[in-house]
């Protein structure tokens, strides 16, 4: 049997305190929650994702107030960066309070938070209490921006529940940061649609002066992860958010015939037939290009008879505005081309 969707809040609630799951609507991608209070709800978004207990999940709040009370401090940074990106994707990893059940963090003294700018999320979470939510797709798949997408990836999940909020606006997963007291100063995990750009900013106006350190693209490129003991985040894995399809990315300019770049892309990846290489369709700007990434990449890998798939890296798409969007691309990627 398949889940079942409903847009009623108060169906997810109780869905909740029964112990089953539920995928719930935000602003970046669809989650899949658990109360943080209910171990064995956490440990089945593990098992239903077949995530590896490694990789920490995301604690999803209805405000400060809930945050505070999961960190062992609250620094200034923090109050900051909530006050000017809350609710929104934005996760601040700190601390983590000693009654955050280890399983949630993967282990680490650490926890990422944040609120997501989604009525519906922090309506539910209001009334549960705080959600661990990794996205609510297989690991290592393709994000889910609309309902359709969580029934896509687990079509015989019988006791699933599926809040439906609609499309997210926001359409890839948030940026990352952790304050690091000790050394007194802020590193990104994982780019997103608030950039870096502005978070230094949003601390300067607020007196804060602190180094900011990108440690997101270490670990980016089109190649396998084999040494994942010196990943220094668990999740940030090299393959991710992989399509059904593979994805070549090729370098080219915007005018570029799109015949002769699927031909690049087949040589590649070792297609006999370059007509069955569909181009990605990517917005030209940044926001719209986020919002629709994941939905394009399913529609272009469902179509039928479609091998693989390219996405054209031009000199225009490139600035701090586009850097979360090839952040993800580099890691769905199976192989890039062009100078
Ligand atoms: P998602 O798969 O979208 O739920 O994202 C979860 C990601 O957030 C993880 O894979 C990590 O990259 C990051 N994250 C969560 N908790 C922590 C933590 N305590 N420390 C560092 N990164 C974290
Ligand atoms: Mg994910």
């Amino acid at each position: 049997m398949a889940p079942t969707i409903t847009r009623d809040i108060k169906v997810a609630a109780e869905t909740l305190r029964a112990g089953r799951l539920v995928a719930v609507p935000t602003e970046t991608v669809y989650g899949l929650a658990a109360p943080i209070a209910d171990a064995d709800a956490v440990r089945a978004v593990f098992e239903l994702k077949e995530r590896p207990l490694f990789d920490p999940l995301i604690v999803h709040v209805a405000g400060e107030d809930d945050a505070r009370n999961l960190v062992a401090t609250w620094p200034k940074e923090a109050r900051v960066l909530a006050a000017r990106f809350w609710p929104g994707p934005l996760s601040i990893v700190l601390e983590k309070a000693e009654s955050v059940d280890p399983l949630i963090t993967a282990g680490l003294d650490t926890i990422a938070v944040r609120c997501p700018d989604h009525t519906l999320a922090r309506d539910l979470i209001s009334i549960v209490g705080p959600l661990a939510a990794p996205s609510a797709n297989r690991f290592g798949q393709t994000s889910p921006t609309n309902p359709k997408h969580v029934l896509d990836e687990f079509p015989d999940a019988d006791s699933l529940v599926i809040l439906d909020g609609g499309e997210c606006e926001g359409g890839i997963e948030s940026t990352v940061v952790r304050i690091d007291q000790s050394n007194r100063c802020i590193e990104l995990l994982r780019p997103g649609l608030i950039t870096p750009g502005e978070i230094a900013e949003a601390l300067r106006e607020a007196g804060i002066e602190r180094d900011l350190f990108d440690l997101s693209g270490e670990f980016s490129g089109a190649s396998n992860n084999s040494e994942e003991d010196a990943i220094p985040a668990p999740g940030m894995l090299r393959r991710h958010y992989q399509p059904r399809r593979p994805l070549v990315i090729v370098r080219a300019d915007a005018g570029a015939e799109a015949a002769h770049l699927s031909q690049q892309a087949a040589a590649m990846i070792g297609a006999g037939d370059s007509s069955l290489i569909v181009e990605l369709d990517l917005d030209g700007s940044p926001l719209l290009a986020a919002r629709t990434l994941y939905a394009s990449m399913r529609e272009a890998a469902e179509r039928e008879g479609v091998e693989a798939m390219f996405v054209r890296r031009t000199p225009e798409r490139s600035g701090e505005a586009w850097t979360a969007i090839w952040n993800r691309l580099e890691r769905a990627a199976s192989a890039v081309v062009g100078s």
